[in-house]
């Protein structure tokens, strides 16, 4: 390792700024953030605008939105190797959550509503642009997108273009979602997902009088809910859930209407085609019935290539020699924007964000003391990526 590239001068200027950090973490999880709420959301994009320049020397760009909060580019650098982060400010929580449980500190751990699911996460990345201004470390070659935007919590509805513009641009992605725990492993996979409405129809008649002239909605969706968890392949990495069915309007009538909603979860567009191929074909088994599915994939997977092992190898090395310490891969069958940047073909790194735990629970919580560590990582990924 060259002497210049040792990290150990970025992580004391990072443990420095942890107060400061701290401080930002706390005005920014007091701020609530509904993905659904123009004006809570435009807010914070305001506030996460302010501090990015303030810290960085960059320049923000805001992409007007007008259904939910406004969505933005934030840059440092005018080299031409672009390097993409995705990041979000929305939370899951509602409004007035943060008045309900605010931040707050207890045993070396920060509490509040997204301080995990990821304004910490986000402001690592901050500080970690910060601290290569300020150490004259951001490489002349590249510029750096942090790309925060403000629906990631409802799918990314309408940010996921600017996501998948940006991503093309980029030579390697890094996403700040939360890593894998225990142990802080780096997301290097993501399954993908799709889902979709199973609809039957049927006949209904009274149950006591005619329930020879009916057929019933609700019998034949059982039959298509036995079939469809039965398309579960553990090996293949493919889940199929029915997650929800509705259907009928009493207990004394056939059901003329039953529905069923799908959750479907897979490693590779391949099987994603090949589950929906079942899926769209499924035929009913009693006759008489009639079956409509509508949906379909929602996110493509963050499949692993040679590309993003070699992205995930710099990190190992990284934490290997400048502290010693092993790092993890994982994946996981929760989907990020990471699965859009990695389905344009861009080398992605996700689980970049905070330590902690309990990701949309009440207790969710970041380990402070490892808050200037992976900022430190992130920056020293950014370097020499
Ligand atoms: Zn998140």
């Amino acid at each position: 390792m060259e002497k210049e590239n040792n990290i150990m001068p970025i992580y004391s200027y990072l443990q420095q700024k942890t107060p400061e950090l701290l401080q930002l973490l706390q005005e920014s999880v007091n701020h609530d953030s509904p993905s659904r709420d123009k004006a809570h959301g435009d807010r914070m994009a305001d506030w996460f605008a302010r501090q990015f320049v303030r810290l960085t020397g960059g320049k923000v760009e805001r992409v007007k939105n007008p259904t939910y909060g406004d969505q933005l580019r934030c840059a440092v650098g005018n080299g031409d190797k672009q390097i993409l982060i995705l990041g979000h400010y929305d939370t899951v929580w509602p409004l007035g959550e943060v008045s309900r449980r605010p931040f707050s500190v207890k045993d070396r751990k920060a509490y509040g509503p997204g301080v995990y699911d990821m304004k910490a996460g986000v402001l690592q990345a901050i500080f970690a642009l910060h601290a290569l201004q300020q150490l004259d470390r951001l490489p002349a070659d590249k510029r750096i997108v942090l790309l925060l935007n403000s629906d990631e919590e409802i799918g990314s509805p309408t940010s996921r273009q600017l996501i998948e513009e940006e991503a093309m641009r980029s030579a390697a992605a890094f996403v700040l979602e939360p890593p894998a725990e225990p142990g802080g492993a780096l997301k290097t996979w993501r399954k993908g997902s799709a889902r979709y409405t199973l609809t039957v129809k049927g006949v209904s008649a009274h149950s006591g009088v005619d329930h020879q002239k009916g057929i019933s909605a609700i019998e034949e969706l059982a039959y298509q809910i036995a079939a469809l968890q039965a398309l579960t392949d553990y090996s293949r990495g493919t889940t199929v859930n029915v997650g929800v069915i509705k259907g009928g309007i009493g207990a004394n009538v056939i059901a003329d209407h039953a529905e069923a909603e799908i959750d479907v979860r897979f490693m590779s567009m391949a099987e994603a085609k090949r589950i929906e191929e079942h899926i769209v074909h499924l035929s009913p088994v009693l006759k008489g019935t009639r079956l409509d599915v509508q949906g379909g994939i929602r996110r493509p997977p963050m499949e692993k290539t040679e590309q993003t092992s070699a992205l995930f190898a710099l990190a190992h090395a990284i934490m290997r020699e400048e502290w010693g310490e092993s790092l993890d891969e994982a994946g996981t069958g929760g989907v990020s924007d990471g699965n859009f940047a990695a389905a344009c073909g861009v080398p992605t790194l996700d689980g970049l964000g905070a330590r902690g735990g309990y990701a949309h629970s009440p207790n969710e919580f970041v380990y402070l003391d490892d808050i200037p560590k992976r900022a430190a990582l992130l920056a020293c990924l950014l370097e020499r990526c």
